[in-house]
């Protein structure tokens, strides 16, 4: 689905990400973890050209998308991204923030989007909240409907960046729930996350990027009981 070649970032004269190469394949839920600093945010806003690589090509579903010929905005809808801070409008309703961009980029009937927001909403169980304002919802309610807002789209691919470090402890397991969910119903995702437990229950593949790198890849349980790359051996002792 997302082949990244060769991918490279500076900023200035700093050098971000370093010649990364590697594929996620339709289906795969690819965890990435490292250090903080490490590239980790910008890897994946280079993957929707949130960020312009410096150097190398993303083919995203066979296109080109480093190709400034390219119509990003089209393929970024195929894109689902949610952030450590949830963005919604704050003046909009709930429901408003789910169908506004369904309607006003993919051109769909408000009917439509509403009746898709409103089935979304009722699988992450926050239906009865499609008229209160985002100022009104938990932190984990709002991520909740992020992630919804994404879905509305109906993406290819969810790009989540460590969604749930600014939530309280105890709202973190029910955003990860929703994301289990949508591993569970086989969508394709590359999560940057913080979350061990997570990373190893759920992801196909989890990826450890330091200084730029990716230095270490590998299914999970091989991933966390038998780590190769010292750095990577470090990290664990620390976060484990
Ligand atoms: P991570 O998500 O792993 O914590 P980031 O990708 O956010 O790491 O950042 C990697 C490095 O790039 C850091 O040193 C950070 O300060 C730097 N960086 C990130 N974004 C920018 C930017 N827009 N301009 C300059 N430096 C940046
Ligand atoms: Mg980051």
């Amino acid at each position: 689905m997302i082949q990244v070649q060769n991918l490279g970032k500076k900023f200035g004269s700093m050098e971000v990400l370093k010649d990364i190469t590697v594929d996620i394949y339709k289906g795969d839920v690819v965890c990435v973890i490292g250090p903080s600093g490490s590239g980790k945010s910008t890897f994946l806003r280079c993957l929707n050209r949130l960020e312009e690589p410096t150097s190398g090509h993303i083919l995203f579903e066979g296109t080109d998308i480093t190709d400034k010929k390219t119509d990003i905005d089209r393929h970024r809808q195929k894109m689902g991204m949610v952030f450590q801070q949830f963005n919604l409008f704050p003046h909009m309703t709930i429901l408003k923030n789910l169908t506004l961009a369904p309607v006003k980029l993919q051109g769909r009937s408000e009917e439509e989007a509403k009746n898709q927001a409103m089935a979304l909403l009722d699988k992450v169980g926050l239906a009865d909240r499609c008229n209160a304002y985002p100022n009104q919802l938990s932190g984990g309610q709002k991520q909740r409907i992020a992630i919804v807002r994404a879905l509305c789209m109906n993406p290819d691919v969810m790009l989540f960046d460590e969604p749930t470090s600014a939530l309280d402890p105890e709202m973190v397991g029910e955003v990860l729930n929703v994301m289990r969910d949508l591993a569970n119903e086989k969508m394709t995702m590359v999560v940057v996350t913080h979350e061990m437990g997570f990373a190893r229950e759920v992801a196909t593949r989890v990826m450890f990027m330091d200084g730029g790198y990716f230095l270490e890849e590998n299914e999970p349980k091989e991933f966390f009981e038998h780590p190769e790359n010292e750095r990577l051996k470090g990290f664990l002792g620390k976060v484990l």
